[in-house]
């Protein structure tokens, strides 16, 4: 059976998504803040869109559903990449490693402290015992000023 690429979408607002979705059909849920659809390439994957601030959006204009950002599937085979517009598919290039790298650093910063801690090492936080950028005070100077005259004598007495 030869699974044709999805051109457009209709929907269906429900509680629950079912187990089983129709291609071309955007399920979505308000309960659950979620938008499911299969692939629209025809690979048959569930693709889940959170809706959330830093996430996904859809707007519904009565009759039809746009969904944003486009919908980048480089977890999955296929690696389609594509945007739903008022319930067109408008295909966008496939994404190279670097883009996706990109795209998900971004994606990263947009989400919360918490999330990132999961993905990236933190940045020690400066805290005053260990700040070591020199502070304008007479005594710091006065100290790596001794400090670099002792070394120098111990230089010349090393000679
Ligand atoms: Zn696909």
């Amino acid at each position: 059976m030869t699974v044709l690429p999805t051109d457009r979408f209709t929907h269906e607002f429900v509680d629950f998504i079912p187990a089983d979705l129709d291609a071309g059909v955007l399920y979505v849920s308000l309960p659950y803040a979620t938008v499911m659809h299969l692939c629209a390439c025809g690979c048959a994957t569930k693709v889940a869109s959170a809706l959330d601030p830093t996430d996904y959006a859809i707007t519904f204009d009565g009759e039809t559903i746009s969904l944003s950002p486009s919908i980048g599937n480089w977890n999955f085979h296929c690696r389609s990449h594509y945007v739903i517009r008022r319930g067109q598919v408008r295909w966008m290039p496939a994404m190279s490693d670097a883009d996706i790298a990109a795209g998900r650093h971004c994606d990263r910063r947009a989400k919360t402290a918490r999330d990132e801690l999961f993905d990236a090492p933190t940045p020690p936080r400066v805290t005053p015992e260990n700040d070591t950028t020199p502070v304008g005070g007479h005594g710091h100077i006065r100290q790596r000023v001794t400090v670099a005259i002792k070394g120098l004598i111990a230089t010349i007495r090393g000679r």
